[in-house]
């Protein structure tokens, strides 16, 4: 089978980008395309034919060495769809044919404290798909049937679900974590993958809120207008009206500061991002008390998901037909799509199409 391998950390050349890791090689090309045996299922997994796979974020962050996968080489991608093209002996959640995702969890030990009490996203034998263990950027993976997700009937086109198995369903699970509700504010930080999709589960769950969308780039604040923000604004204006839920999605410090700024008594902001840029300390130190905390501020991540949020995520998303907009691109095409991620040339979320 045809698989995107990543054997060594580097940096990902972009035109104009000045260099930022300098002990890693530079490269334009991250991934290597390679031709590997097609993975045996074990007893409990299924073999995944690959249809496509979505493009994340958290791909640059392990290529460039920042949160690393613990072995060299892997296969990235944690957003996989596709069908069922064998099960293991003692698999029987699935049959051939039958059409699957994957997410962003790959396994949890089921035994700790937090697995025990419904936070397997907390396991702290955590693995993620495409990072502890091969994911999506191939013809074909292996999925513990436990941890692959049925999709649902009426969302057929495999390049249209692929983004949702981690931009949708994190952001779903982000937007739980604000404590949104009917009539309530929402700001939204950023307008990529994530939370182009927040924005339209938002508006479907809550059509008496007002949602507002912040983002330094003029292109994103188009299409956060089009696809039903009620204000489109930079990042450093002040929102029309305070905000009792944000979800930050940007790399950067500073838009923290911003949405505390704009955070209504009680309110509560969730920063949807696996990793931030090391914090400027004049900006850290910026943090003022009765500006950004006092009234019963709150500040909470988001890390990983469950099987409860997949589960739960895909039935809202075949109830509303979820989509997303999407930049496809061939199997071949993924250090193109990478280069292009990291320069921010993004329109909603990039896809490999990889089979049928
Ligand atoms: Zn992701
Ligand atoms: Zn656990």
């Amino acid at each position: 089978m045809k698989a995107l391998v990543l054997k060594e950390n580097c940096e990902i050349e972009v035109a104009g980008k000045k260099r930022q890791i300098e002990d890693l090689p530079l490269k334009t090309e991250p991934l290597e395309l390679v031709e590997l045996p097609i993975p045996k299922p074990g007893p409990k997994d299924i073999l995944i034919r690959v249809s496509a796979c979505g493009v994340c974020r958290t791909e640059l962050d392990q290529i460039e060495g920042r949160i690393s996968p613990p072995k060299l080489p892997v296969i990235p991608g944690h957003q996989p769809v596709g069908t069922v093209a064998e099960v293991g002996t003692k698999a029987t959640r699935f049959k051939p044919g039958d059409r699957v995702g994957g997410t962003w969890l790959y396994s949890s030990c089921g035994q700790c404290r937090f697995c025990r009490n419904s936070e397997e996203n907390l396991c702290e034998e955590f693995q993620g798909t495409g990072c502890h263990a091969d994911g999506g950027y191939a013809e074909y993976m292996v999925l513990n049937e436990n941890y692959a997700q049925k999709l649902p009937e009426n969302l057929r086109d495999p390049v249209k679900v692929a983004p949702l198995m981690c931009a949708g369903v994190v952001g779903y699970r982000s937007l739980k974590l604000t404590g949104m509700a009917d009539g309530k504010t929402l700001g939204l930080y950023g307008f990529g993958s994530a939370n182009h999709l927040v924005i339209q589960m938002a508006n479907f769950l809550y059509p008496n809120s007002e949602n507002f969308v912040v983002s330094r780039n003029p292109a994103e604040r188009e299409l956060a207008r089009q696809l039903g923000a009620d204000w489109a604004g930079d990042i450093s204006d002040r929102t029309p009206k305070k905000l009792d839920c944000a979800i930050d999605t940007t790399p950067a410090w500073k838009p923290v500061l911003f949405a505390l700024e704009n955070l209504q008594k009680g309110g509560r902001l969730v920063i949807n991002l696996i990793r931030k840029e090391p914090a400027d300390k004049d900006l850290l130190f910026g943090l003022d008390y009765p500006e950004h905390l006092w009234w019963e501020k709150e500040i909470k991540s988001v890390a990983n998901v469950t099987r409860q949020d997949g589960q739960e995520f895909l039935g809202l998303a075949a109830k509303m037909r979820l989509e997303p907009e999407v930049q496809e691109y061939g199997l071949a095409e993924a250090n193109k799509a990478l280069v292009e991620l990291k320069s921010g040339q993004i329109r909603g979320s990039k896809v490999l199409r990889i089979g049928t």
